[in-house]
């Protein structure tokens, strides 16, 4: 049996940063985290055992506390400020490149359209500091569904959250370009992350020559859901598993080549266990 893994599963370079850092500042005093640092349960047991705090509200925190990857809304910075909170900010440099992007293009009176998942954390972040002409869009079939908020805008940004399908924001943007009138100053921003665009080809890639494909993270990551989705429409089989527990062995017995690939959000660790009981079989 051939197991293939992916050059580019696990970790992105955000996330490593968030966790390693969170962890640096545990062992300094007593740190709380405003929501999950990232989407995946594993880490935030392993946190919660270096004694990090997670919480939900700013205002339920008694000391320094961090922001995540993902980024928060505006109105958590000041809120903080308020009840002298101080804040330790781990968003994703990438993430913190959107929030300003808007915030500038918002000013100037641009109607923004931001191509990605409405109810994501990064997205709740991006929102708040879009002022009150956008949309948050999926797909082109949501670009059209919605087209008569825009069509006599002047201005308009096209801007996506760094972990949407690359392939979805190329049609949303093609679409785009060929409905609105050459009067229309449209601007596009693909601001997915190149480690989400990296890792997505390599999934296609590797789905492609595959007989099974096993997709390790948690079911709320975004960057891993979309792993999912592009595995699909390659392989014929695909599981998509937390960790090595979720594995049933009954799927690969009598399979000669297996592809391995996992979100941005999981630990290179839960990787070498799910190959480690593979190779038991
Ligand atoms: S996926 Fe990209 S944007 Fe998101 S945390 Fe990782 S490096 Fe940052």
């Amino acid at each position: 049996m051939e197991i293939i893994i992916g050059e580019n599963a696990g970790f992105c370079y955000g996330v490593k940063r968030a966790v390693d850092n969170a962890i640096k500042e545990a062992k300094t005093g007593v740190t709380y985290c405003l929501g999950e640092i990232v989407h995946n349960q594993n880490v935030i047991d392993n946190l919660e055992k270096e004694r990090i705090i997670f919480i939900n509200d700013i205002e339920e925190a008694k000391g320094k506390t961090i922001i995540r990857a993902h980024g928060v809304p505006k109105e958590v910075y000041e809120k903080a400020r308020k009840i002298n909170i101080p804040l330790i900010d781990l968003t994703c440099p990438s993430v913190l490149k959107i929030q300003k992007i808007v915030e500038e293009y918002s000013k100037k009176e641009f109607f923004i359209i931001i191509v990605g998942n409405n109810n994501h954390p990064e997205i709740i972040g991006i929102k708040s500091r879009a002022g009150n002409k956008y949309i948050v869009i999926a797909n082109k079939e949501e670009l059209n569904g919605n087209f008569e908020k825009f069509q006599y805008e002047k201005n308009i940004l096209l801007i996506s959250q760094t972990t949407h399908s690359s392939k979805k924001f190329d049609e949303i943007a093609k679409e785009l370009k060929s409905r609105l009138n050459d009067n229309t100053n449209l601007e596009i921003k693909k601001t997915i992350c190149p480690s989400t665009e990296i890792r997505q080809k390599e999934t296609e890639k590797i789905a492609k020559k595959v007989e099974i494909m096993i997709i390790i993270g948690d079911k709320k990551s975004s960057n891993t859901n979309k792993l999912y989705d592009i595995s699909c429409k390659y392989c014929n089989k695909v599981l998509f598993i937390a960790n090595e527990n979720e594995l049933d062995i009954k799927e690969i017995e009598s399979v000669n080549i297996i592809g391995i690939m996992a979100g941005a959000s999981t630990p290179k660790e839960d990787i070498i266990k799910v190959k480690n009981k593979i190779e038991e079989v």
